[in-house]
């Protein structure tokens, strides 16, 4: 078992490649689909927020809250959504229709071949999410401009994620981010779900700690 960050070093020498960029990046694991589908569909819903409501201060701060809730998204999804592995046949068969998270911890270099439904399910959830909201009777300018946050949030997590297996990521934020991940990887994959933050691994007292400062707490 690899033991940090450097577990994510992508082979250059022996492949004889250029070393992976920021922006070459995008061309992988179908980051090029999420970000054009995400963001157009972000775009969209703020439009029709900014249109119908006449407020673009509004429509800002509920996508800046949007942003902030997927971090929250993220870490419940991560957890107890792609960590799921159950037991029972019926639940195995709900578990089919959500993307596989094992064959990515099995090889986390790989490109994930499930991207695209992973993307289509975003885009349904949005929709279903939008619609229900609507129904219960929040304002749907309001609806609509925290679902571009969210969908903002959406890609920036797949961006961040291939970050951290491809990019060296060597200033300090993002060298925390990629350690975080590659302990999440390769010590415990019962800690760290986090991957654009950490703060709700310290919320929900999941982040990763060494055996002896786990057993003096
Ligand atoms: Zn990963
Ligand atoms: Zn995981």
């Amino acid at each position: 078992m690899t033991s940090d960050a450097t577990a994510f070093e992508p082979d250059v020498a022996a492949a004889g490649s250029k070393p992976p960029t920021p922006i070459s990046i995008i061309g992988m694991s179908g980051l090029r689909d999420i970000i054009i589908v995400s963001t157009s569909l972000a775009l969209l819903y703020a439009l029709v927020a900014l249109i119908w409501s006449g407020s673009p201060l509004m429509v800002l701060g509920v996508v800046a809250l949007g942003l902030f809730y997927w971090t929250f998204l993220e870490y419940i999804l991560h957890r107890w959504m792609l960590h799921w592995e159950p037991e029972k046949k019926h639940y195995k068969l709900i578990r089919k229709c959500f993307p596989s998270h094992r064959s990515h911890h099995n090889d986390p270099m790989k490109e994930r071949m499930n991207i695209m439904l992973q993307l289509k399910i975003t885009v349904y959830l949005s929709v279903v999410y939008t619609a229900f909201m609507w129904v219960i009777g929040v304002p749907l300018p309001v609806t609509l401009a925290l679902n571009a946050g969210v969908l903002l949030g959406y890609q920036a997590y797949e961006y961040v994620h291939v970050a951290c297996h491809h990019l060296p990521m060597r200033n300090a934020w993002a060298a925390r981010l990629k350690r975080h991940h590659a302990i999440h990887h390769h010590r415990d994959e019962t800690a760290n779900f986090g991957v654009t933050t950490t703060i709700w691994d310290s919320v929900f007292r999941t982040t990763w700690k060494p055996a002896k400062a786990r057993q003096a707490a």
